[in-house]
């Protein structure tokens, strides 16, 4: 039997809890583990330093349930067939595939997203749609290094023609070319890499990553990440001295956050930059491990909610950063950019923080943003939304005022492009192999992972759940082998909005501590057939954002006000080529303008009342009908809070002393949320109501 040297009873009480010091507490695992366990991942090649959690070969993990769903529904959307319905870019032109026409970002951002798509379904007419692309990016490279277009092309409407050499859209490539060599092992990918960033080592210096845009400069670290990757595979030295190279040409990151003047600042970084940039403090502190970079990033991260924040995770950005107003914009660009940058920081710090902040994007701001058959999405959405329309809205940029309206090209198109890697990627890292082989689940979603774990042990898990709407988790165990069992590690993650949170073992409680806002390893010998139930009950609570008003969460769900909608089917006549030849607007068919009664001084549990239906098909959550929780709550209209400029006027301040008169003599009625990822209309920041 394999993995099971140690006594079996000497594993079974050996319960490691710890908050935020992973690498600590790793460090006594191996103790306890006498070192007999060697690593059955590829972790960061010294001098980088060890990372706690491990990326799982694409493919290892596979969705289930609604997650499942939400997959098959972008392969049957736009995700599939993204060529044929926006054929001027993602078409037999597009500069990725030999073509005269994009030669950008966009061809390769689809692909960033169809490809983990393809490997995680294993759907092979996806994955023979992604080849070319593939192929395509290896024969492209030259003699010196370079790969990618490299010829710049007059303009034309809709399409991006020049800029063919900058080196940005590599980055996007690069990420693509791991994914791939994940999936395949495709050893072409190893010596592209090579050749391309020893062409970058030679030629930054004469033209730095800001030479052609000012794009390269703040996505930096997503060049970064791929340069470490291919140290740890190939421990070529120069690649050190690249990352230091791109390090300091980048923007910096880290003296931005801790100056405090930009993200207090409206206006002051474009939305996706910030998403994009926010990690690469924290890529970098892996060659250099100085505490500065995770607290600079830290710091950011609460400047960005005190400044910017809106409930659903996200930040007024429509296109640069626009303070916390809830009617300002949020780009789906940057909702799916700071998932993937929250992803690689959970991979390389164990922060949960960071696990909880992808949660809370992923579970409330990505699924409202793009339509159920994952066919039409919007540009922005509002965290206050109750009227989409096609006009003229205080954003930041405007668009032939169609950045609010649902469609395929409204707006901007790098959405259009960028929006596929948001769930796929999601999938990837629900799962991680841990530094000392075992195995982890720090995000929760139905899904089924296949991994090595001890000395090289394949276990298989099924994560059985309708997180996140579920209060508990079970996970199950076998050996695809034919192992009876092996001992290894297995880390759970106890949110910080669970304060009771059990584990149980074959139906028996854990001995161990599950404080919430931990890690917890539960080191054990595992059996075939083994079950571990993860209990997180889920009691509502509150949070205060623009104008003191209150957001009303449970776990990692935030609910808004249920407002019936009308959605009305438009054609654009006068610029069909930029912005598509259809939209949607959609109209409240109930009224919106409501606030909470305050309830200070009294229980949560006497305030709000939690209905989970049983009635709905679970397996698509995200839409009012098949809302699987509804939270029941007091409220009143508001008559003095009106539509303005179509969308919900300014948010009247929350007052704990003087009230919102004109309340007064409206009744109390009861008001229905719903999870705010079902919604389309939706207040999510609500006024709350003292008596006047
Ligand atoms: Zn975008």
């Amino acid at each position: 039997m394999s993995g099971s040297k140690l006594n079996d009873t000497h594993w079974k009480h050996m319960i490691l809890t710890f908050r935020k010091h992973p690498l600590h507490a790793l460090l006594i695992a191996c103790l306890f583990s006498q070192g007999v366990m060697a690593q059955n991942y590829l972790n960061n090649r010294a001098p980088l330093i060890e990372k706690p959690y491990i990326e799982l070969p694409l493919g290892s993990i596979k969705p289930q349930g609604w997650l499942h769903e939400m997959l098959v529904r972008q392969k049957n959307g736009t995700t599939g067939q993204l060529d044929a319905l926006y054929p001027a870019v993602m078409g037999s032109r597009n500069g990725w595939l030999g073509g005269d026409g994009d030669q950008w970002e966009r061809g390769p951002y689809w692909i960033d997203g169809l490809l983990p798509l393809a490997y995680i379904l294993d759907d092979q007419a996806l994955k023979d749609k992604v080849q070319p692309w593939v192929e395509w990016a290896i024969a492209s490279q030259q003699p010196d290094g370079y790969f990618g277009p490299d010829k710049d092309y007059d303009p034309e409407p809709g399409l991006q023609r020049n800029n063919a050499r900058d080196w940005w859209p590599k980055m996007v490539v690069l990420k693509i070319l791991q994914q791939y060599h994940s999936a395949t092992g495709d050893e072409r990918v190893i010596r592209l890499m090579t050749s391309y960033f020893k062409y970058q080592l030679t030629t930054l210096k004469e033209k730095p990553l800001g030479h052609w845009t000012f794009w390269a400069e703040f996505r930096s670290g997503d060049n970064l990440q791929a340069v470490y990757w291919l140290y740890n595979i190939t421990g070529d030295a120069f690649l050190l001295d690249l990352a230091q190279l791109i390090h300091g040409q980048g923007k910096d990151f880290t003296t931005m956050f801790e100056q405090r003047e930009v993200l207090s600042t409206i206006g002051s970084i474009h939305c996706v930059n910030l998403a994009q940039g926010i990690k690469e403090p924290v890529i970098y502190y892996q060659q250099r491990p100085d505490k500065r970079f995770i607290d600079a990033v830290k710091l950011g991260f609460r400047d960005i909610r005190k400044f910017n924040g809106q409930p659903q995770g996200m930040y007024g950005g429509d296109e640069a950063l626009h303070g916390n107003i809830p009617t300002q914009g949020s780009e789906l660009c940057s909702a799916v950019e700071l998932m993937f940058s929250l992803e690689k920081m959970l991979e390389i710090t164990g922060d949960v923080d960071f696990a909880e902040h992808l949660e809370r994007v992923a579970f409330n701001a990505l699924p409202t943003q793009v339509t159920d058959d994952f066919m039409h999405r919007q540009y922005f959405q509002q965290a206050n939304q109750v009227q989409i329309q096609r006009r003229a809205y205080n954003f930041n940029i405007n668009h032939g005022e169609t950045d609010l309206v649902f469609g395929l090209l409204t707006g901007y198109p790098c959405c259009t492009a960028n929006m596929h890697q948001g769930w796929p990627k999601f999938t990837q890292n629900l799962w991680y192999a841990t530094a000392d082989s075992g195995l982890a689940a720090l995000v929760y979603s139905p899904s089924a992972v296949t991994a090595k774990v001890a000395d090289g042990v394949d276990v298989s898990v099924v994560e059985e759940t309708h997180y996140p709407f579920d209060e508990s988790i079970r996970f199950s165990f076998r050996f695809p082998g034919g192992e009876e069992a092996a001992t290894f590690p297995f880390h759970l993650r106890i949110p910080t909005w669970c304060a009771a949170a059990q584990i149980k073992i074959n139906g028996r409680p854990w001995e161990g501590k599950t404080e919430a806002g931990n890690i917890v390893v539960v080191a054990r010998t595992w059996r075939s057939g083994d079950r571990l139930e993860l209990v997180l009950p889920m009691e509502v609570s509150t949070s205060r954002w623009h104008e003191n008003s209150m957001a009303v969460e449970r776990g990692p769900v935030v609910y808004a006000l249920k407002i019936a909608e009308r959605w009305e089917k438009k054609t654009i006549a006068d610029d069909p080529a930029r912005f598509g030849k259809e939209y949607y607007e959609v109209y409240p068919e109930t009224p919106w303008n409501y606030g909470i009664l305050d309830f200070t001084g009294k229980d949560t549990k006497d305030v709000f009342s939690v209905v989970k239906r049983k009635d709905i098909d679970l397996t698509y959550p995200w839409n009012p009908e098949n809302a699987p929780v509804e939270i029941k709550v007091a409220g009143k209209r508001i008559p003095s809070w009106q539509l303005y400029n179509g969308m919900a006027g300014p948010l009247p301040h929350s007052s704990i002393i003087y009230g919102i008169q004109s309340t007064n003599e409206m009744p109390v009625e009861e008001l229905t949320l719903i999870p705010y990822g079902a919604t389309t209309l939706r207040i999510s920041a609500f006024p709350v109501i003292v008596p006047y």
